[in-house]
Parts: C-alpha cells; sequence; structure tokens
C-alpha cells in the first residue's frame, strides 16, 4: 500500500518510508491510497483476541511492507505488563447501559499518547533498517504537556535515535514537569522554553525549514524527523483502539454484530477522532463521531457551517492538550471527503496559510453533517462534569475526558440519539490533580506531586504506579532557553 500527499497525488511513498518522513516533502500529509475494508469475519476473529493480536492485524492492512508477524512483536513491546497497567490495554469502563469510556491511559506515561507512542519509535526503527538508512533520526518535539513525555518514554534508548523535547516552562502542569525532567535514557535531552507553547512549536518549524542547520546536522550524521500527530505511524495504532472497542462490546453481549454505535472524542489536533473516522471508514458499524472541544471551539463552528475560522482569541484552559486553532489532521479528512481531490485540499490549505480561514464545498458540509456532530464543554462545564460523574458513578475523570462526557450529554439532549456510544478518556484524573480536586470540592494544597497524595486521600482512587514514583526521583535536566537560542540547544545536543 502505498502513502500520497494529500497536497499532490502523484508524490507517493511505501509505508515504511511515510513513517520516516512523517510529512510529505509539500508539506502535505501523507495518507493511504485506499481504505481497506474489514467484515463480520474479521470483528469475529478478533474479538476472542487479545489486544495485541488485534493491533497485529488491523496495522497489517495499512503497513504492507511490514510482515504481520514485526507487527505482532512490536505490538507486545508496546503494549505489554511491562508497560501497561492492565492486560486489556485499553479497556473499556461502562457506565450505563447505553455509555461505556474507553480508557486510554493506562501506559507508562498516564495519557493516551502512549497508545501511538509506544509503538511508532517501534515501526521507525524497522523503516529505518527497511529503506537503508543510515543516518541517527534525530526526533525533535514541541510539547504542551503529555506528547513530550511519551514520546521520550517511548524513544528511550532506542538505537539510532535521539530525541529532544522542548516545553513552554510556564505552560505545563507540575507533573507533567515532573515526568519530563525526570526522564531516563541515553539518547533524551529537554529543555524548557521561555515563552507559550506556540514560541516552542515556532521554535521547532524554524529548525526544520533551516536547511543550513540540517546541512550541519547531515554532516554529523544526523536526520530530523517528528513523532508529532501529522506522522502516519501515530494515527494508524490508534485505530486499533476504536475496533478493540467495538470487539469489546461485542464479547461483553452489550452489543450485536454488526449494530452500530458512536464514538465521542475529545479533540485537539484531530489526530484521534481522525482514527476514529478512519475506523468507520473500514466497514466498522459507527454512526455518529461526536467530536468534542474545549473553549477554543473552532472545530465546532467548521463541523456546523462549513467554515474553518482561526481568526478567533486563543483560550488557556484546564484541558491545555485541547488547546489549537489549527487542527493539522483535519486536512487528512478533507482529502477523502473530496474524493481525494489534491487540488482542492491544497485551495484550503493556501488559503488557510494565507488568512486562516476557508470554506468546504457543499459536497463536503453534507458529508460532514452525515457523518459528524460537532460541540464544545466551557471550563464552568468541565469543573461540573467531573463532579457529576464522580458523584453519580463514583468514576474520577480527567479534564480532557469530562470535556467528552459533556459534549456527549449535549448531543443526547439535542437528538434524542440514544445509540450505544463510547466516549473516549485521554488521561488520568492524576495528571491534572489541581483542577480535579476543585472539581470534587477540594482545595488543593500546595503544588507540585504532592497533590497527587491529595487527591488519592480524598477519593481512595489508586495513583498510577509511574506517577506515584516521581516523588523520589532525582530531576535530570535543568536546561532553560531563549526561544531564539533554541537551535544551538539542538547543535549542542547533537554534538
Ligand atoms: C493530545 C490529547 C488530546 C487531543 O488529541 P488529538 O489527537 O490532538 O485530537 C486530548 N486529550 C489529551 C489528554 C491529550 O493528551
Amino acid at each position: 500500500m502505498n502513502y500520497l500527499s494529500t497536497r499532490d497525488r502523484t508524490l507517493r511513498v511505501g509505508g515504511a518510508e511515510a513513517v520516516k518522513l512523517g510529512l510529505s516533502r509539500d508539506g502535505g500529509l501523507l495518507t493511504p491510497e485506499a481504505i481497506p475494508q474489514i467484515g463480520e469475519a474479521f470483528l469475529e476473529e478478533l474479538t476472542g483476541a487479545s489486544y495485541q493480536e488485534r493491533a497485529a492485524k488491523v496495522m497489517a492492512l495499512y503497513l504492507t511492507d511490514y510482515t504481520e508477524e514485526e507487527l505482532r512483536t512490536f505490538a507486545e513491546n508496546a503494549y505489554g505488563a511491562g508497560k501497561f497497567d492492565t492486560p486489556a490495554a485499553a479497556p473499556l469502563r461502562k457506565v450505563d447501559e447505553t455509555t461505556h469510556c474507553l480508557e486510554l491511559w493506562h501506559g507508562p506515561t498516564s495519557a493516551f499518547k502512549d497508545m501511538a507512542l509506544q509503538m511508532l519509535p517501534q515501526l521507525l526503527s524497522a523503516a529505518l533498517r527497511k529503506t537503508g538508512e543510515e543516518k541517527t533520526v534525530c526526533i525533535l518535539v514541541a510539547t504542551s504537556g503529555d506528547t513530550g513525555k511519551a514520546a521520550m518514554e517511548g524513544f528511550a534508548d532506542v538505537p539510532q535515535t535521539r530525541i529532544m523535547v522542548f516545553y513552554p516552562r510556564d505552560g505545563v502542569s507540575a507533573v507533567q514537569e515532573a515526568q519530563m525532567v525526570t526522564q531516563e535514557g541515553a539518547n533524551v535531552g529537554v529543555c524548557a522554553v521561555k515563552g507559550n507553547f506556540d514560541d516552542a512549536q515556532a521554535g521547532v518549524k524554524r529548525i526544520f525549514s533551516d536547511e543550513s542547520l540540517r546541512k550541519t546536522l547531515a554532516e554529523r550524521g544526523y536526520l530530523l524527523s517528528s513523532a508529532n500527530s501529522i506522522n502516519w505511524g501515530r494515527i494508524l495504532p490508534q485505530v486499533v483502539y476504536y475496533v478493540s472497542a467495538y470487539c469489546d462490546l461485542l464479547r461483553d453481549g452489550e452489543i450485536r454484530m454488526g449494530e452500530k454505535i458512536n464514538f465521542c472524542v475529545p479533540t485537539g489536533n484531530f489526530g484521534d477522532i481522525l482514527a476514529a473516522y478512519y475506523a468507520k471508514r473500514m466497514g466498522l458499524p459507527v454512526g455518529k463521531l461526536i467530536c468534542a472541544s474545549n473553549k477554543n471551539d473552532v472545530l465546532t463552528d467548521f463541523l456546523r457551517t462549513g467554515v474553518y475560522d482561526r481568526n478567533r482569541p486563543f483560550h488557556n484552559t484546564m484541558s491545555p492538550s485541547m488547546d489549537i486553532l489549527v487542527s493539522s489532521n483535519l486536512e487528512r479528512l478533507l482529502f477523502d471527503l473530496s474524493g481525494e481531490n489534491d487540488e482542492e485540499v491544497r485551495g484550503y490549505m493556501e488559503a488557510l496559510a494565507e488568512s486562516g480561514k476557508y470554506e468546504v464545498s457543499e459536497k463536503i458540509k453534507a458529508a460532514l453533517r452525515e457523518r459528524f456532530w460537532g460541540g464544545f464543554c466551557d471550563e464552568k462545564g468541565t469543573t461540573e462534569t467531573i463532579a457529576q460523574y464522580y458523584q453519580k458513578y463514583g468514576y474520577l475523570i480527567d479534564t480532557h475526558t469530562a470535556v467528552a462526557a459533556g459534549v456527549m450529554e449535549q448531543y443526547r439532549r439535542e437528538t434524542g440519539d440514544r445509540t450505544v456510544t463510547v466516549f473516549a478518556s485521554t488521561a488520568s484524573p492524576y495528571k491534572f490533580c489541581d483542577h480535579v480536586l476543585r472539581a470534587i470540592g477540594q482545595e488543593p494544597r500546595g503544588g507540585g506531586v504532592e497533590l497527587l497524595d491529595q487527591l488519592n486521600a480524598a477519593t481512595g482512587v489508586a495513583v498510577p504506579k509511574r506517577l506515584a514514583v516521581l516523588k523520589g526521583k532525582a530531576r535530570r535536566f535543568d536546561l532553560t532557553a531563549e526561544k531564539a537560542e533554541m537551535d544551538n540547544v539542538v547543535l549542542d545536543f547533537l554534538r
């Protein structure tokens, strides 16, 4: 199977190459040329299988230049007992008769980014072998918190790779910072940037487009790449858990074969919900895809009007991993809904770059209305949803998950649709202790990782082991840089 650029269909590469490159050289996203179809027999087979086997089977449909055997080994390494704290890897929790929560934070960093970032380094290592690449790949990451840690955890001590993470000095939670500066591994680097997430992100983009810097690094034997969700190697492992959730519902007798279910996903860069869309396109019986945003509601407006307009204030919210105004992966959806019309997609992306705005065709608007429903949950709604889930169901959820739960309720109220619905839980509540404590009526005492104990004492919910040990861990990184110095940080790192 080949991968095409969303902006120029004539640019095509194989799966391994797509994983290695991350992005097409024309700036487009590499996207599968065809969407493999699955039927009832496939789902039946998977229903009796482990998460690792499900992952290998689903991924093999797309990565035809990897063997299923290879993929099974990768899945064992990624989702096995050494890494995930439950054999199911991505378990469902039943909330009520028609509502189930897909918990995606049982991996090493307690956020759903692990689902993909435990897999991507292995896909990338194999891709280097398969494409005869001799350089060492250096992954550069700008993070608002979750991606950086998950990427380091995935890439730590992976041969022929280095990883450098930049985070905004005052823009991540105390637990997130502690997770990053204590990261182990000989090939990792961490640097705080004086500025916000956009500054860190702009700095990384500048480094990527600096030809002379790239040349210097190439002479030293390094190649830059990205672990961002524009990389197909991050989207594909996420398709797996939607198929897996369906199989779990079948196995537990919650639905019958062929019955449609809805997915509701808390959305930022549109990666996670795009994976749900691919699962639906593959033939998984899915009704509506409910796209949940926080106060940064650019996607809600887009799904309702067909106009994408990033010209609006940026809000810092208590669900920071969803604070985003340009959702990169939407480009892959537009490519598919336009009938793979690269010229049309290029037009939208040019308009976005020039004026921050575009309006899609009537055909795409109709397709969006049929498949998606968009809503947003503000700060008050997020807090109330956390409180409500805790009081009514005894279920402690994080701020991002609460956005999804809140929007799911809105959807049901407005449409009356009572289809069985699975909403995604993307982080452990322990990553955002202060907001969660306040939501359940407790004043956070002190800051930093002490709040883990306070939340634990208040609720009795177990602290994820990998977060609990943070308190005793030595800080390994203490580097802070001006945003203009980030290129020197990289040059020092790759001596
Ligand atoms: C990254 C992230 C999201 C948003 O996922 P996208 O794929 O960017 O849409 C939601 N919740 C959490 C906790 C995240 O880390």
